[in-house]
């Protein structure tokens, strides 16, 4: 360097305000921005969040129309497990190998078992941010029981199983928000229930103590990442659509409750301009959901169905009243396939060979496949309408099929209906959910927003994919996406 450089130099330092801190210091080089928040809200549906009560939430508002927004396209299916990994990985469900928030473990008749935070093996934002030396609190992220270590916090979801589990990472963390907060809700206990006082009161309770703890967390822990999920917006959506919704047919207008999400969002829109205090002028902040909302019209008997197309048979009769199909005694020499209920519905073939008492020829596998999804797609609802069914092979949808996949993915009436897994129905359509009162199920598109982002465009935007959000996350902190990523970074779209 000569001489003339050197005082070039040394001006230069001069002219620098102060010295970066020991923290700005660690940075690594590629992260020269600020920091991330990502506010997710369960079930979230664009029309909710972008018109029907854009007026009641002033701060979602603000953040959408100084920045960039759009419906989020979600999996397929649509449904929570595994739709937040799937974002948080940039992967789909197949490659996941986690199909819904219950998987079978195995080509046995065993049943299935619920996805825990371990069934997770691709790497999720925060894995990469942790090895680049960023602080990260992930709360609630679903699944994430029992919480996996990485540099920061981690907190467990709705799926952890009661409060004296060990919930948070660091485990000390727990007595730390006992104390200073009080109660962390993980969900509304027992929310299938025709008692709508009782889902709104839980619901507020459970996102007044959500956004107290994750106050705490952001005033007195280091982050350069924060994520929480809110799931107050599934649980309403779930037990309260048909007062809110008049084009669900069970709607009474002018009911008590009509005008109650709409309050809820007003109260969870405060609770968010709260949090944003947080958010500096050089945090980007992120509002996103899994999926959306629609209602429900019914459901369709699965394995009723199956049975009476002559692919499903019991021992014995079928007890009076509803019976889980794992509780019957399925006669395996005589079955072909067999369903299980959820949001959608996955059918399992009983394939000779691959199940223990399979009867269905590995040569007639495919055969046996295409014919069940002709008669699947061709079905009609109760009153005589086609139903629109799709029924997938998941190695068309997915890259990979990890794990046990179901042999089809069964979308009833395009999401309009779920699947029902039990019988003694006495019919294949039912107005009544088995595993209690439900009234919405879920729908293809979530909302996105993004405002605050280094050289963003804003205003309203199509084509954003929930996979799109790891990549962007990443891309805020100059960082690459996972190997394999699915998504791009939304601003590079
Ligand atoms: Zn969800």
């Amino acid at each position: 360097m000569g001489l003339l450089d050197k005082i070039k130099k040394k001006a230069m330092d001069l002219s620098q305000p102060s010295q970066p801190s020991e923290k700005e210091r660690a940075v690594p080089q590629t992260a020269a921005r600020g920091r991330v928040m990502v506010i997710g809200l369960d079930c979230a549906p664009p029309r909710h969040i972008f018109n029907e009560y854009a007026d009641d939430i002033p701060n979602l508002t603000k953040l959408r129309e100084n920045g960039l927004w759009g419906p989020l396209e979600s999996i397929t299916p649509p449904i929570t497990v595994p739709a937040w990994m799937c974002m948080m990985t940039s992967k789909d469900p197949g490659t996941l190998g986690i199909y819904g928030f219950r998987n079978r473990k195995d080509h046995t008749y065993d049943g299935l078992s619920f996805a825990t935070s371990w069934a997770v093996k691709e790497r999720t934002v925060w894995d990469i941010l942790s090895d680049a030396g960023k602080d990260s609190i992930v709360m609630s992220v679903p699944p994430s029981y029992p919480p996996k270590p990485l540099r920061g916090i981690q907190i467990g979801c709705f799926l952890t199983p009661n409060d004296n589990a060990e919930y948070t990472y660091p485990k000390e963390i727990k007595a730390e928000l006992k104390e200073n907060v009080g109660e962390y809700i993980f969900d509304v206990r027992n929310f299938r229930t025709d008692n709508t006082q009782y889902i709104l009161d839980e619901s507020y309770r459970m996102t007044e103590q959500k956004f107290k703890a994750a106050d705490y967390l952001l005033s007195h822990k280091p982050w350069d990442f924060f994520m929480v999920v809110e799931m107050g917006p599934d649980r309403l959506n779930h037990g309260i659509w048909s007062y809110i919704d008049p084009q669900h047919p069970r709607h009474k207008p002018n009911n008590p409750y009509q005008e109650s999400l709409r309050d809820y969002y007003r109260f969870l829109d405060g609770k968010i301009g709260e949090l944003l205090r947080h958010a500096d002028d050089d945090t980007t902040v992120l509002v996103v959901s899994d999926h959306g909302a629609k209602a429900m019209v019914g459901g369709v008997c699965f394995n009723e169905w199956l049975r009476s197309e002559g692919y499903l048979s019991f021992t014995g009769e079928i007890p009076e009243g509803l019976t889980p199909v794992d509780k019957l005694d399925i006669d395996w020499s005589k079955t072909t396939a067999w369903g299980d209920g959820g949001y959608y519905g996955r059918l399992f073939l009983n394939v000779e060979g691959r199940e223990p008492d399979g009867i269905v020829p590995a040569n007639r596998y495919e055969q046996t496949r295409d014919e069940l999804i002709r008669k699947i797609e061709s079905m009609v609802d109760h009153d005589g309408n086609p139903m629109e069914n799709r029924a997938l092979k998941p190695e068309e949808i997915y890259q990979q099929n990890n794990g046990v996949a179901p042999d089809l993915i069964v979308i009833f009436g395009e999401l309009k209906w779920r699947s029902v897994g039990s019988l003694g129905h006495g019919s294949i359509y039912t107005f009544e959910n088995d595993t209690g009162p439900d009234e919405a199920n879920h729908a293809e598109q979530g909302i996105f927003i993004m405002n605050n982002a280094p050289g963003q465009e804003t205003g309203p935007k199509e084509g954003l994919h929930l996979w799109d959000v790891h990549s962007t996350i990443l891309d805020l902190f100059g960082l690459e996406p996972a190997p394999g990523a699915l998504g791009t970074s939304v601003l590079k779209k």
